[in-house]
């Protein structure tokens, strides 16, 4: 059913459109379905949970973090992890350059965006994200690569405000591209939501349920 599911959205999705597939809470062996039907890169929102994972499963698997990040969990994920999703302050890249430099490579980062009208969600506004890349001790980080930037919309049926949430971040994503050229993915969408984000420009979308089944 995994493998069904997987290969169901994957067919739909647009060429430009990299799907992460969000396995958080689910055991190896739904992993491994998905991985068998070709499925390589998989989202994670626990550090812990991840680091475990990498060790147990194929070596070729890209582990993205997609959670909220605490700065000392970084260390634990540094040596292997392809793409931290949620970078939502100057600290937290600061200390993720730091380890990345302790192991000798550069970790990949989108800068997590607020849009959602609700306030319980994390993320940089505009005037912070503009401050960070305009900064100069932004520029000597040489061991991270912020290559684009990723938000969650509101959880609600209002199909109406989660476009217009995410039409936003794309205003953003626009406003800041020619001057930042390495900013290329815009990571947002999830199971719910992932058609309209695809509509208003995302470029990866972060899928769990509708591959994998509920979560308890
Ligand atoms: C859990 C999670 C997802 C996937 O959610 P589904 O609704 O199961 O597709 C996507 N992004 C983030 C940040 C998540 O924590």
């Amino acid at each position: 059913m995994i493998k069904d599911n997987l290969l169901e959205i994957k067919n739909a999705l647009p060429e430009h459109v990299t799907l992460v597939a969000v396995s958080k809470t689910k055991p190896d062996k739904d992993l491994m379905e998905a991985y068998a039907a070709g499925q390589r890169i998989f989202g994670e929102n626990k550090v812990q949970e991840m680091v475990g994972k990498w060790e147990r499963l194929p070596k070729d698997i890209k582990w993205h973090m997609i959670g909220h990040l605490q700065r000392n969990k970084v260390k634990y994920m540094a040596e292997f992890v392809d793409l931290v999703h949620g970078v939502d302050s100057f600290r937290l890249l600061k200390e993720i350059n730091k380890r990345a430099e302790q192991n000798n490579r550069s970790i990949n980062c989108l800068l997590q965006i607020h849009i959602a009208e609700e306030d319980t969600k994390f993320g940089l506004d505009k005037e912070e994200l503009n401050l960070i890349l305009k900064s100069d001790e932004y520029h000597q980080l040489k061991n991270i690569n912020v290559v684009g930037l990723m938000a969650m919309a509101t959880f609600t049926d209002n199909a109406t405000q989660v476009r217009r949430e995410f039409n936003q971040l794309k205003t953003i994503f626009d406003s800041i591209q020619p001057e930042n050229p390495q900013i290329k993915t815009l990571s947002m969408g999830m199971s719910g939501d992932y058609q309209i984000a695809i509509e208003e420009g995302s470029t990866m979308v972060r899928i769990g349920s509708s591959i994998f089944g509920k979560r308890n």
